[in-house]
């Protein structure tokens, strides 16, 4: 046995094979090896921890390798893995189905299952356009938001705000009209531009209050309202996108639940399954679904994915949502969300910070730097690795510092990540 063999560290193996996600594999400092993951805390190879302040992507909601998640995907992997959708059900998937609609406005009425947001977001698409079809009606442009985020796929990319990430494919994104999100100012002029639009628009997609990916940018429930308001007047179908939003994140259960308006669509994902297993769902009302029933074929809704409604990824679902609805985790995500309003007032009053703003347990504000915008991806990096030395996860979207944790971490672990953000802010040079 060759004893002198050197040993090959994770990171250069990872190196060696792997291309990882929104990364620029030349420049990129080395992945860390992960090997465990408890609550809060995500532990590499060399036994260093690190605070999960992000939910891992905004996925994981009870804390990382959740016993009793575990516990029940376990279960349901000796008794039925997968099974084709088509055709075929099963307990899991009719039973998520079931709680999940009685949670949700009661605009929603049937459930289909995908992998993804991005997906989730593609069949949402994909039912308005043929929506307008089936009914024999011209109406194939899209409404969004400027600054949207929907995912990466390419339905998802059309209705996403244009910037460097969809640049490459400009050329080849179907035709969407981008609106400002509503304010008191200019519902005025949205309600006219909606108005002119209507005849040809079939759909209208959102974040509904908070624009994650662009920086957790945050507006109105009230104007929202009104601007889907404005929509249903016009016959407009609404998206709306609660793939980062959903199960919690804002303080209520959905982001629905701050609304007087109810949107015919609704996708969801990342929370969904408590951030275990990928899965995407895309409800809608009646009126849509029944707009496919037909005794002719090609009014069917030709999609599906080889995992649809797998059932341990419904598994994982119905256990986070149990886990979701005790007493423990409401009262949790109201401590997150106050414990946040409290250190905010203390946050807003730093020289470096502006633009505070929180939406239940999520809290964002702008780092100022007094350079030009170009060099807000370095700002974003430097602190990413300022804040990665103490051993907190965070991952700065350019100058735009934001907490989204998991609703198991503790008041005294919250208070731990705010001391060093000021420290951060104290200490932080150009
Ligand atoms: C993350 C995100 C998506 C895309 O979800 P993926 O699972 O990453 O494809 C879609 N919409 C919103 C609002 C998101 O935040």
């Amino acid at each position: 046995m060759n004893t002198i063999t050197k040993e090959i560290s994770l990171q250069e193996r990872d190196k060696a094979v792997n291309w990882h996600p929104y990364t620029q594999m030349k420049t990129a400092d080395d992945a860390i090896p992960i090997v465990k993951g408890k609550g809060i805390y995500l532990y590499d190879t060399e036994g260093k921890k690190y605070l999960d302040v992000v939910s891992s992507w905004w996925v994981t909601l009870h804390g990382h390798s959740h016993p009793y998640i575990a516990q029940r995907v376990f279960e349901q992997l000796n008794t039925l893995e997968q099974v084709i959708f088509a055709g075929f059900t099963h307990e899991p998937a009719v039973q998520f189905s079931e709680n999940l609609l009685k949670l949700l406005p009661d605009s929603q009425e049937k459930v289909f299952y995908s992998d993804n947001g991005s997906t989730a977001v593609e069949v949402a698409l994909k039912m308005c356009i043929q929506y307008a079809y089936n009914k024999e009606k011209k109406k194939t442009k899209i409404l969004a938001f400027k600054n949207a985020y929907h995912g990466d796929t390419f339905g998802a990319m059309s209705v996403s705000g244009k910037s460097f990430w969809t640049k490459p494919f400009e050329s080849m994104l179907f035709e969407v009209v981008f609106i400002d999100t509503p304010n008191a100012e200019n519902l005025e002029n949205l309600q006219q531009q909606i108005k002119e639009l209507a005849g040809e628009v079939a759909c209208f997609i959102y974040e509904p209050l908070v624009q994650g990916a662009a920086g957790m940018l945050m507006y109105k429930a009230e104007d929202l309202s009104q601007l889907m308001n404005f929509c249903r007047e016009e016959g407009i179908l609404m998206i709306q996108d609660e793939v980062f939003t959903g199960f919690g994140r804002t303080g209520k259960l959905f982001a629905a639940d701050y609304l007087t308006e109810k949107p015919d669509i609704m996708c969801f994902s990342k929370g969904l399954t408590g951030g275990t297993m990928p899965m995407g769902i895309t409800t809608c009302s009646n009126d849509i679904y029944d707009a496919f029933l037909s005794e002719d074929r090609y009014k069917t809704l030709f999609h599906g994915h080889s995992f649809t409604a797998n059932p341990l990824a419904c598994t994982a679902a119905l256990a986070s949502m149990e886990l979701l609805l005790t007493n423990e985790t409401q009262m949790n995500i109201n401590r997150i969300t106050h414990q946040h309003s409290e250190f905010v007032k203390a946050l807003a009053l730093h020289p470096r910070v502006e633009k505070v703003r929180q939406i239940g347990t999520i809290l964002a504000f702008d780092f100022k730097t007094g350079n030009g915008t170009s060099y807000f991806n370095e700002i974003g990096k430097k602190l990413y690795n300022e804040f990665l030395q103490r051993g907190i996860i965070m991952r700065p979207l350019g100058n735009v510092i934001y907490l989204v944790p998991p609703y198991c971490i503790t008041s005294e672990e919250l208070d731990f990540v705010y001391q060093n953000i000021i420290e951060i802010l104290d200490t932080f040079r150009d």
